[in-house]
């Protein structure tokens, strides 16, 4: 199964991702994590991204492109995959189609996470990302047991730093305009279902896999 996750940043993507992966055996690709990842190790690509990333702006086509590319080449996509962040806009869309052709693959199913403002800045807002494992919780909603601390590992939370409430707006802004336009690129191609992420993560889930039963 080949799904792409859109919605706006908070709409829940990565956590909904995370569980398809496991629900459905197929790796999740997040380009977030990928270019934070590099951001960490310090690579050349890492450096390059920091400041569009801390700015809430999309980090240069080329860029993101040669590392999903290089994502691509390895073999757990044979199994499918769950497309987390990416496209992000309508050349990044030419380029993932590219990828897919070289690889004779096609998409089954893109599913929009719709979300309201309220929600998604209540969200980001409390987010709190382990430094070590990536698990994330929520100062409100999914508090870990230890204040600052993993449940899963023991290390320590930290926030985001485009997590906050000015850098979310922009993020918002950068959705808008430069993401929302795929909606359509995917509802002409008959790919796309829209599915409201304001409730429970669960819910939202057991929609996504219903979709995604249809569709095997
Ligand atoms: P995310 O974890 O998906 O919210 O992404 C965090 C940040 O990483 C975004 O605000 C961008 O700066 C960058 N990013 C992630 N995916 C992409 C992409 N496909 N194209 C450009 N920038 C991206």
């Amino acid at each position: 199964m080949r799904i792409i996750l859109l919605g706006p940043p908070g709409a829940g993507k990565g956590t909904q991702a995370k569980s398809l992966a496991l629900k459905l055996g197929a790796p999740h690709i997040s380009t977030g994590d990928l270019l934070r990842k590099n951001v960490k190790e310090g690579t050349g690509l890492g450096i390059k991204a920091k400041d569009y990333m801390e700015r809430g702006a999309l980090v240069p086509d080329e860029l993101v492109a040669q590392m999903l590319i290089v994502r691509f080449s390895q073999p757990d996509v044979k199994t499918g995959f769950i497309l987390d962040g990416y496209p992000r806009n309508m050349s990044q869309a030419g380029v993932l189609e590219g990828i897919l052709k070289q690889n004779n693959m096609s998409i089954d199913l893109v599913v929009s996470l719709d979300s309201s403002e309220p929600v998604i800045i209540q969200r980001l807002s409390g987010r709190l990302v382990c430094s070590k494992c990536g698990e994330n919780f929520h100062a409100v909603n999914m508090p870990p047991l230890k204040q600052g601390l993993c449940d899963k590992c023991g290390s320590k939370l930290y926030q985001r730093a485009d997590d906050k409430e000015e850098t979310i707006r922009k993020r918002l802004a950068v959705y808008a305009n430069e993401t929302a336009p795929l909606l359509e690129y995917y509802q002409a191609r008959n790919l796309l279902h829209h599915i409201p992420a304001d409730g429970p993560a669960e819910t939202v889930l057991n929609q996504i896999i219903v979709l995604a039963r249809q569709k095997q």
